[in-house]
């Protein structure tokens, strides 16, 4: 027999909420490195938390030449599909290489 199914879902969901909780905020890929899952398992843990607002994602666009910030974005529609770099000048169509899914924590994840 073995043991009960979710006992190790539980252990990656605590391991999860505990880093976004510890940071306050982490991209995606952060994330994703840290515990070793999927992109697919990681967005389907994420989306029901980002459902009822416990955390709140956005999305962050870098200048691939220079890496400068070159602002924030709730959806992905909201993005120019061009884009030019105050920084360096440079122009590039938006693609998700350039983009970073940031998580902040909204909510509590544990009670007490
Ligand atoms: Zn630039």
């Amino acid at each position: 027999m073995k043991g009960r199914n979710g006992c190790c879902t539980n252990s990656l969901e605590s391991k999860i909420k505990s880093l976004i909780e510890k940071r306050g905020k982490i991209t995606f890929r952060e994330l994703l490195k840290e515990v070793n899952i999927s992109t697919e398992e990681l967005e389907d843990f994420l989306v029901p938390l980002l459902g009822e607002g416990t955390i709140e994602g956005r999305l962050e666009l870098h200048c691939p030449d220079c890496g400068a910030d070159l602002g924030s974005f709730k959806q992905y529609k909201d993005i120019p599909s061009e884009n030019e770099c105050e920084i360096c000048g440079h122009s590039f169509p938006t693609s998700e290489d350039y983009l970073d899914i940031l998580l902040e924590v909204k909510g509590k994840f544990f009670r007490g």
